[in-house]
């Protein structure tokens, strides 16, 4: 059996207030593995992008536990949490979340930057990850100037450039063409098989099914294939991938 890079088990998450009070997640098992792309997928306002954030280390769930590269992070504070993300955890979010006024290489060179990684040769690893999605020509474009699909790249680029053992991301390619969700597909399918990281990607894509090693599929909360929220692997024939 690979190596299990995340493993949650029980995970429960309530959250708003009062009348307002939704179970978000309803008790949740899940392990993802090196060198795997995992799909989640379901419906809108199933609890996706509330596993992500838990399974990223960015909310706290409620109950249950979550364990990073073997580390739990029940006992973690605040800055414990962050200690893990900046170890371990490359994200990517729907809507890209590159800062305006910086450069696509500055934008990658800042994840080096939060690990005080700086310098000469930080500036080396961001042109390198951008090479890496194919935009080195791009390097100093600022996101504005550049294609939702050029600035999705930028965003995967920064998520991987500090080498994390497993890159999460919500919805990468639902804002893209086919063309552009293809090229983000094979990026983050590389990720994992190439670069033996666990991929988590969230998505009501069907066109993204043929990338995928384990599909998992989430309603009210609930993961509904498998009981014990550990489904049988769903081996897609990688060659249809995308019409
Ligand atoms: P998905 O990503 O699958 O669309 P979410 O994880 O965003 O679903 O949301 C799961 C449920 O939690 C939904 O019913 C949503 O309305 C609710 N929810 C999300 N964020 C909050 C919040 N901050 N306060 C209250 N309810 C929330
Ligand atoms: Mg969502």
């Amino acid at each position: 059996m690979k190596d299990v890079i995340i493993e949650a088990k029980e995970v429960k998450k309530t959250l708003g207030r009062g009348a307002g009070q939704v179970q978000a997640l309803r008790g949740i098992d899940l392990s993802l593995r090196k060198g795997e792309l995992t799909l989640l997928m379901g419906p809108s306002g199933s609890g996706k992008t509330t596993l992500l954030l838990i399974l990223g280390c960015m909310l706290t769930p409620s109950s249950g536990t979550v364990a990073v590269c073997g580390v739990s992070t029940s006992d973690a504070d605040k800055e414990g949490l962050a200690k893990i993300r900046r170890d371990h955890i490359g994200f990517v979010f729907q809507s890209y979340h590159l800062f305006p006024t910086l450069t696509a290489a500055q934008n990658v060179q800042l994840a080096l930057d939060i690990r005080d990684h700086r310098g000469r040769d930080a500036a080396k690893k961001a042109r390198e990850a951008l090479a890496l999605v194919g935009l080195e020509q791009k390097a100093k474009a600022l996101p504005d100037s550049l294609s939702g699909g050029e600035q999705q790249r930028v965003a995967i680029a920064r998520a991987f450039v500090a080498n994390p053992s497993v890159i999460l991301a919500d919805e990468p390619t639902s804002a893209l063409d086919s063309d552009n969700g293809r090229a983000i597909m094979h990026i983050l399918s590389e990720a994992a098989h190439e670069r033996d990281r666990a991929v988590l990607v969230v998505t009501h894509d069907p066109r993204i099914v043929p990338f995928a090693d384990r599909i998992i599929e989430i309603e009210d909360g609930v993961l509904v294939a498998g009981k014990a929220g550990e489904p049988e692997p769903a081996r897609m024939p990688k060659a249809a991938a995308w019409p």
